[in-house]
């Protein structure tokens, strides 16, 4: 997986730590710790850590019955998409706890 860094002035060379799937959040769905404290802090249940993203979508997809190696191919932003799209993400993957 490539290299990820947050697209917010004065952080680029931040590595991205989590992800947001929050529908209603207009930041970034991609951001560093900075970004965490100040833009989602509100609302970090619908975040999902970085490392898990793989490991989620991999799941969610054997989950669903779909084909694994789809996930290969598919892009952050797809998977951003596909895990908002199950509500039931959170139960299915109660793996937040901060
Ligand atoms: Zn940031
Ligand atoms: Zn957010």
């Amino acid at each position: 997986m490539e290299i990820f860094t947050c697209k917010y002035e004065n952080n680029e060379n931040e590595a991205i730590i989590e992800f947001c799937v929050n529908q209603t959040c207009q930041k970034s769905s991609q951001y560093c710790y900075k970004c965490l404290m100040t833009m989602h802090s509100d609302h970090h249940d619908d975040c999902i850590r970085f490392k898990n993203l793989t490991d989620l979508i991999n799941e969610y997809i054997s989950f669903q019955g779909q084909i694994i190696q789809q996930s290969n191919e598919i892009s952050i932003k797809q998977a951003i998409r596909f895990i908002q799209r199950s509500k039931e993400w959170k139960t299915i993957f109660p793996l937040q706890k901060i």
